[in-house]
């Protein structure tokens, strides 16, 4: 195969596909090179929650995370509301009376969204057992809901994106790995090479994870900038929809020190994680850390959902590992790569709350090639300056 495209997405997560489709409506003609499936890597990895929740402490990066949630109106009104909404809206937290500070704790959390303007509401006793009546609240417990948080089947809307792609023009090529770029005398892309061979073109999208900075020293040579993804790897267990079905209507974040959080799965089943197993897999053989982290989530989920049968959730539950890719500084990178004029990079993680604004705003800048102002906090000469 030889091709010529205006532009070449390589990565077919929630990342890349975005950017491919907001290029692909501006009218270019683009081709997405994924080495797997579509939604293969991370991004079919994920809690998939659309938040801002977690995101006070920087209030430029946190109105990023709205403008990104945002975004998702303008999918829905393409791909329906089905496609970006599942479920129950809000993420519901709520305070354990018996564990010190916990009620403070949760006031703070408030006290914070709401300088931000983030649509909060304090939940009583009658509430909390009314929304959510398969958990064991504590007695005392006040609930706190984020109202605008909701989560999604991230791999079902890239898919859905990637037809869009196609029915605008642009080619989807799977299981199609990019080995090499080759430049033009002045050091400019010029073209990339494919298992399925080269495609000239001019702008070329690194959007490939966790893989990222390989593939921009690949291009770039040794004198390359540093582009610092590290990856953290998270671990998710599922409970199948017989058994971890209506056990949870919203996404629920209990009161315990390790960040532990549940929702309804993509298939009606259950979804568990937690913060505290991110980077679990350092220093441990895998096998064995994925089968004690299983077991500790869990258990732990069961505190909170006494009906569900324990026996059989330890049997029957299953893990993955998802590798959330990690800036040095927890910012997302998003910006042309220096001395190789048309290569442009993207990584960050919460890639699924912000992937469709990411996609929109660079396709903005290659269109008109001047940087939307909310990219700037984002790009990769931050990196250089240190
Ligand atoms: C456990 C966990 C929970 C998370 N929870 C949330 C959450 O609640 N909310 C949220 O917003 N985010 C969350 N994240 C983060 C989010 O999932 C990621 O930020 C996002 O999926 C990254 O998408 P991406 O497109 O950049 O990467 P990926 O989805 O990894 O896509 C990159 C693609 O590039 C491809 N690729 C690599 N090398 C090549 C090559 N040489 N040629 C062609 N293709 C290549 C890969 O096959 C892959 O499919 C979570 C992550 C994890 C792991």
């Amino acid at each position: 195969m030889s091709k010529v495209a205006d532009a070449v997405v390589i990565g077919g997560g929630m990342l890349g596909i975005s950017t491919a489709h907001a290029l692909a409506t501006q009218g270019l003609d683009v081709v997405v090179v994924e080495a797997g499936g579509l939604a293969g890597g991370t991004t079919g990895n994920s809690f998939a929650w659309l938040n801002a929740t977690s995101k006070t402490e920087d209030a430029t990066y946190h109105r990023l995370n709205r403008a990104g949630m945002n975004r998702y109106g303008d999918l829905a009104e393409i791909f329906g509301e089905d496609a970006v909404d599942h479920g129950e809206a809000g993420e519901i937290s709520w305070s354990d009376p018996s564990i010190s500070g916990s009620d403070t704790a949760l006031t703070e959390r408030a006290k914070q969204l709401i300088e931000l303007d983030y649509p909060v509401e304090w939940l009583d006793a009658g509430d909390l057992a009314k929304l959510e009546p398969s958990v064991a609240f504590p007695d005392g417990a006040v609930g706190l809901m984020s109202m605008p948080d909701r989560w999604l089947d991230a791999p079902r809307l890239v898919r859905l994106m990637a037809q869009d792609v196609e029915r605008l023009g642009g080619t989807i090529l799977e299981n199609c790995a990019v080995t090499g770029f080759t430049r033009d005398a002045n050091g400019a892309i010029a073209s990339v090479e494919t298992y399925a061979g080269t495609i000239d073109t001019g702008h070329v999208i690194v959007a490939a994870g966790v893989v990222s900075p390989r593939l921009v020293a690949l291009a770039a040579g040794p004198a390359g900038p540093y582009i610092p993804v590290n990856g953290l790897e998270g671990l998710l267990v599922n409970l199948p929809p017989d058994l971890g079905g209506g056990l949870a209507r919203h996404i629920l974040h209990p009161p315990e020190p390790g960040g532990l959080h549940f929702r309804p799965g993509d298939d009606g089943g259950l979804l568990i994680g937690a913060e505290d197993l991110a980077g679990f897999l350092a220093n441990a053989d895998e096998a064995t850390a994925i089968a004690h982290g299983r077991q500790q989530l869990l258990s732990r989920t069961l505190k909170f959902l006494p009906d569900l049968p324990a026996t059989e959730a330890k049997l029957r539950a299953s893990a993955r590992v998802g590798v959330r890719p990690m800036l040095e500084d927890g910012l997302p990178i998003v910006g042309p790569v220096d001395g190789v004029a048309g290569l442009y990079v993207m990584a960050t993680h919460s890639g699924i709350t912000l992937g469709p604004l990411l996609g929109d705003l660079v396709a903005q800048e290659i269109v008109t090639g001047a940087m939307p102002e909310m990219l700037a906090p984002y790009r990769p000469q931050r990196f250089q300056q240190l």
